[in-house]
């Protein structure tokens, strides 16, 4: 698939340049807020004061709806910069949100550490068909990791972003951490099952994976992201909280401590074992599923790390009403979680009217 730049289709430039006009009459102009979204993010972000509740995605938010508002379409928002922006632009332009977040899978590192990416359709998320790594001596890391063409995508969608965009709105970057990464390199089952069996194989496959993590966000930054989400699947149903603490905190302490953009860590799944350790971890904010109620991880929190969630996806965002989501978003906010949120990447056929109500209800 074409990476490099390529003329808009008819209805994508079209679709596009309309985004400049609501972008003119930004939320800034709108509703006589006194912030506008970049900085009522990076507020909220580092628990500041905001002149309203902060709203905003650090895993995507793409749907068909939104690809078709847009023009832009899976699977070319992926590896295309022009197409990736346009879609990407949406969680702003379309639906209110403080943030614009480009990287919409979870396999451009896989792709380009070697394994062979399914990039899926519009309403299919992409897939590694291929683990090619079976130990810790296999992982060999490319002295050109930065230059691989899916990873040089994100890049240049980062800086279209920043220059478009970057003074108004928060612009959101993404890498995978060492565990999701081995996931995909080793497959899920295998990799858990060496959980088990062999512990220091574990160790040192994670840490051998350390260097994409910080090679790819600082990259990022440099492009132009303002914060960095850390997603790293050691999920509540697959992981136990003291595996958590035991093979990956020290490595997330790490990433906290080296990496130069504030990181976002997103776990999917109940983490309530696990916020303790992570609110101790440096990183900078929490991401977390519904599955943690947002008084027990305020609660479990405290004020050590900001909080961004943690709006239902299934049953809420896509199969509830608008009234649903706005409910919940009292709840949220009532427990002060600084940034209110979808739970996790929304499912692909999410009404765009429910999205947007998460805005309605703080404004
Ligand atoms: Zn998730």
């Amino acid at each position: 698939m074409a990476v490099v730049d390529r003329p808009l289709q008819e209805g994508m430039t079209r679709r596009v340049a309309n985004f400049s006009a609501p972008r003119c009459e930004s939320p800034t102009a709108h509703d006589g807020t006194a912030m506008t979204p970049r900085e009522r993010f990076l507020a909220a972000l580092h628990r500041r004061p905001t002149d309203r509740p902060c709203v905003g995605n650090c895993v995507s938010a793409a749907t068909v709806a939104l690809m078709e508002a847009s023009g832009c379409f899976f699977p070319d928002a992926h590896l295309d910069p022009a197409t990736m922006v346009g879609l990407a632009a949406t969680s702003f332009e379309v639906l209110g949100f403080d943030t614009i977040a480009p990287y919409f899978s979870v396999q451009l590192e896989a792709a380009a550490l070697g394994c062979d990416v399914d990039w899926g359709r519009r309403d299919m998320m992409p897939d590694a068909a291929t683990h090619p790594w079976q130990t810790a001596d296999d992982i060999h890391i490319p002295e050109d990791f930065l230059s691989k063409p899916p990873i040089v995508a994100l890049l240049e969608g980062l800086r279209r972003l920043k220059v478009r965009y970057g003074d108004h709105v928060a612009i959101v970057g993404k890498v995978f951490g060492p565990w999701t990464l081995a996931y995909h390199l080793f497959g899920v089952q295998d990799f858990l099952m060496l959980t088990l069996d062999d512990p220091d194989e574990v160790r040192r496959i994670l840490e051998r994976l350390m260097p994409v993590p910080l090679l790819f966000a600082e990259a990022q930054r440099e492009a132009g992201a303002d914060v960095v989400t850390l997603a790293d699947h050691a999920t509540g149903d697959l992981v136990s909280g003291r595996m958590y603490e035991d093979l990956l905190w020290p490595l997330h302490c790490r990433l906290a401590r080296e990496c130069r953009a504030p990181l976002i860590l997103h776990i999917c799944g109940n983490t309530a074992d696990r916020l303790d350790a992570i609110a101790r971890s440096g990183l900078q904010c929490f991401h977390f599923e519904s599955k943690v109620p947002p008084e027990t991880a305020r609660a479990i929190a405290g004020r050590r790390i900001t909080l961004m969630g943690n709006v239902n996806n299934p049953e809420l965002l896509l199969r509830g009403t608008p009234r649903q989501v706005q409910a919940a978003v009292e709840r949220i906010r009532a427990a002060e979680i600084e940034i209110i949120a979808p739970e996790c990447a929304v499912p692909l056929t999410t009404p765009t009217a429910n999205l947007q109500a998460i805005v309605e209800a703080v404004r």
